[in-house]
């Protein structure tokens, strides 16, 4: 079901249900008191006879029959008597519509009137009244019935202008519901229209911005925002390809033109033993590259999952530089704790020790590269629920445009052509402190060098 169908629908039912309700209550108020008007007109009747009847000497049942049946306001199956104290009946203005006719048990009715006072009782159409009357002498009492065919009829009117009005209620409602749901979800329609003009090939589109303050301008300002994102997520996509083609092709290329220069004549074996030396240098740079292209897609993949554990972070630092320093030991890696915290607790945090030393060792290595002085210096400092390491270097430092796309994967700053690196490192780096739910910022310009910071949650 389409959305304009179901607003058209709810439209409809929410007017339907009101009228109903309206027409309903309009309806049985006015029944009520209709009834009610009739059983006083009825009672009023039976008084005025009892009143001629029993108060008026000269007037006696046959004359009293005769002023009844000659009225002109005589109502439809009319039958007013009276009775006495023992329930017999004394007069009755029509032999022909007999009460014990009309009411299963006509002496109990007349019991419960004598007890009560007034009995009202409603059979079908017809209303029957039964009330005390009271003389100087004597008690009576007076029962009047009739149908009340004029009050009927006005309520049959009412009913028939009723569902009339209900029905063109309906109608009214479902055309003006259809009218402006379609108008309000033309919009809509018109962004989808855009929305299925863009593919990868035109990613560059954006939806036409409007102008008024609605929630429509905020979907099509939440879907360029979706786009641009999109398009800068496909373009590094686009730039990993080429760049990782880029990458591999180099040293490939460096081994086959070796083995083909090799090939070529006879050599010595200290020359084999040279040329095979360099290959195999190539074949360690496509090994470690492979391998942290490994990393990556191993952090990329969601469904992996890195146990946690609490680990203390000086710890875990120490451990990387001790490692690193065994391998490179012309580097300087200075830790320091800046305002030593009062627990120890306060340095350790929940993460994966392997991860984490990955990452470490991609800072420290980097800092160290990159520096004409080989060192690095690392800040460890604990605020109240997470704590902040700074790695800072004296290096090259790394341009504003550069800094903007150092984390994308294989991409290298100009100014680090010269110094062995593949442009992953950071990119896995920065996988990992996400990991672990911290942020990662840089800080960097080509005179005084550059500093990472990374801030962890505490454990
Ligand atoms: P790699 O170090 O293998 O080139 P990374 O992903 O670790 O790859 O770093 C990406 C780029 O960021 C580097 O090529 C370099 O241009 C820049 N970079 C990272 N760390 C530093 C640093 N400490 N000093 C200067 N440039 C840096």
């Amino acid at each position: 079901m389409t959305i304009r169908t179901k607003l058209t629908l709810q439209f409809v039912l929410l007017s339907a249900s009101l009228s109903l309700i309206s027409f309903l209550t309009i309806y049985i108020l006015s029944a009520k008191n209709q009834k009610e008007e009739f059983f006083r007109r009825l009672e009023s009747r039976a008084y005025s006879t009892a009143e001629l009847l029993i108060n008026i000497e000269s007037i006696d049942s046959s004359i009293l029959k005769t002023i009844d049946i000659n009225k002109k306001d005589v109502l439809d199956f009319e039958n007013i008597s009276i009775y006495d104290e023992n329930f017999e009946e004394i007069y009755t203005n029509n032999d022909t519509l007999n009460f014990n006719q009309i009411l299963d048990d006509l002496p109990s009715f007349l019991f419960e009137v004598s007890a009560n006072g007034k009995q009202r009782i409603s059979d079908g159409e017809l209303s029957v009244v039964g009330m005390k009357f009271n003389s100087k002498e004597n008690s009576f009492i007076l029962v009047a019935c009739a149908i009340d065919s004029y009050g009927l009829g006005i309520l049959k009117t009412m009913r028939l202008i009723l569902v009339s009005v209900f029905l063109l209620v309906l109608i009214i409602t479902g055309l003006t519901g259809w009218f402006f749901a379609g108008k309000a979800l033309l919009p809509i329609s018109s962004v989808i229209a855009e929305v299925n003009k863009i593919t990868p090939n035109n990613l560059s589109t954006r939806l036409q911005e409007r102008m008024n303050n609605d929630e429509l301008a905020a979907l099509t300002q939440t879907f360029n925002n979706l786009l641009n994102r999109i398009e800068s997520a496909f373009q590094i996509q686009k730039n990993f390809v080429s760049n990782a083609s880029h990458e591999l092709r180099n040293p490939l290329t460096a081994i086959t033109s070796q083995l083909e220069v090799a090939l070529l004549n006879k050599r010595s074996p200290v020359e084999y033993e040279k040329i095979l030396l360099s290959i195999l240098e190539d074949i360690k740079r496509l090994n470690d590259m492979s391998h942290q292209l490994i990393q990556l897609s191993q952090m990329e993949n969601s469904g992996t999952v890195f146990p946690f554990e609490n680990l203390r972070i000086d710890d875990l630092i120490w451990e990387t530089k001790n490692e690193l320093i065994n391998q490179k030991p012309e580097w300087t890696v200075k830790l320091t704790l800046k305002e030593l915290p009062e627990f120890e607790n306060k340095l350790i945090i929940k993460g994966n020790p392997h991860l984490l030393k990955i990452c470490f060792n991609n800072l420290i290595e980097n800092a160290c590269k990159f520096s004409p002085d080989k060192m690095v210096k690392i800040e460890i400092q604990v605020h109240s629920d997470f704590l902040s390491i700074k790695f800072m270097d004296n290096g090259i430092g790394i341009s504003s445009e550069d800094l903007k796309h150092i984390f994308e994967p294989f991409y290298r700053a100009k100014n680090a052509s010269e110094i062995n690196g593949y442009g992953i490192g950071l990119s896995i780096t920065k996988k990992i402190v996400e990991l672990h739910r911290g942020e990662i910022s840089v800080v960097s310009d080509l005179i005084s060098g550059t500093t990472f910071i990374i801030t962890l949650p505490l454990s």
